[in-house]
């Protein structure tokens, strides 16, 4: 029996993933999308960035993608990808349920954020406790903030927010020793440094502050924090792909298609920045290349089929 080859497969239905799905299934390939559920979009609460909607929740683009992309014929299957081989110009892919088989592949699994311990943090996330400056500094006009994080990046996040956002920033290095130079540049902007291990936050419906180790605390109304990010990288592993000058996230072209030919991958797994419209973005672009690349194909599979018609 001849094996099902797909025309491509997406791993991950993020903005980015299901924005390629709605691109190739508009163009009728045939596509799989696997996805094992969860992600950041879906963990977002409130998006306000998002051309058109004032404010709308992670999980209600998801929503709202998958239902799109499945009435162009995308068909998602719940499932978490293990592997991804590449065996004689066609991509293996093995997950939970088993293998498929496709011409091309997009990663579009994305990362999820290191968060410290900290009580009380999951009903704060995306709600008071943030993680991006460029999703949620806006919300913090005006407001008493804490800015935090494990490594001196975070300092520059507290400068940004004094700069944008607020007068009131006070700023809690977590678990390292602050250089002076920081410190420095902390009070030329007027930004209070603060010291102690945060335990937990306090606060009901509102966040009132932070809570220290030794039962002081921090009252504050944000927390802006960074501590980086884990790619869901896992089922790459097999492929010797290019990554950045830190060995950390992948590079790709214009395109998005990574090291290996056939390879795209969308979304803050590349060294992109990662915003819903940059991750939808993205998957439009590498839909629209592999698109492309099978029209090519099929070109060349005619072209190929002619000429063995004529020696015949
Ligand atoms: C609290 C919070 C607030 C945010 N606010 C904003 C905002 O206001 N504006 C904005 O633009 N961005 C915001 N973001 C960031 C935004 O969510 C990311 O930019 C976006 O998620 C990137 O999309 P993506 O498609 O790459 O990944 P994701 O949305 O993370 O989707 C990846 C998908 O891949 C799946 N997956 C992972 N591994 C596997 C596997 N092995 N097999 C199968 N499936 C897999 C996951 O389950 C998930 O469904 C926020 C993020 C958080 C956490």
């Amino acid at each position: 029996m001849n094996e099902h080859v797909h025309d491509c497969i997406i791993i991950g239905a993020g903005p980015g993933g299901l924005q390629a799905a709605i691109y190739l299934g508009r163009y009728n390939r045939d596509v799989l999308l696997l996805d094992r559920s969860g992600g950041r979009t879906w963990h977002a609460p409130e998006i306000e960035n998002v051309l058109t909607n004032r404010i709308i929740s992670g999980r209600e683009i998801i929503e709202r993608g998958m239902a799109q992309a499945r009435s162009f014929n995308v068909r998602i299957d719940r499932e978490r990808v293990l592997s991804v081989r590449k065996e004689g110009g066609l991509f293996r892919v093995v997950a939970d349920e088993g293998g498929h088989a496709a011409r091309f592949v997009i990663a579009a699994s994305g990362v999820y954020d290191k968060l410290p311990r900290l009580k009380n943090l999951t009903r704060f996330l995306g709600r008071g406790y943030y993680t991006c400056i460029d999703c949620d500094g806006y919300r913090m006009a005006g407001k008493k903030v804490v800015v935090t994080g494990d490594e001196m990046g975070s300092v520059n996040i507290a400068v940004a927010v004094k700069l944008l956002f607020t007068q009131d920033v006070t700023y809690l290095p977590w678990g390292f020793e602050l250089p002076e130079s920081a410190k420095e540049m902390l009070k030329e902007e007027g930004i209070a440094v603060a010291a102690g291990e945060a335990v937990s936050i306090m606060g009901h419906d509102k966040m009132e502050g932070l809570e220290l180790s030794d039962g002081r605390t921090i009252l504050c109304e944000a927390v802006m924090a960074s501590f980086g990010v884990t790619l869901n990288d896992a089922f790459l592993a097999g492929l010797d792909l290019k990554r950045d000058s830190l060995g950390s996230r992948y590079v790709v072209s214009r395109t998005y298609e990574s090291s290996v030919d056939g390879l795209y991958i969308v979304g803050p797994l590349n060294t992109g920045q990662d915003q819903v419209v940059i991750a939808a973005g993205e998957g439009a672009t590498a839909a629209i290349e592999i698109n492309r690349r099978l029209l090519q194909q099929q070109l060349e599979a005619g072209a190929e089929a002619q000429v063995c018609t004529w020696r015949r």
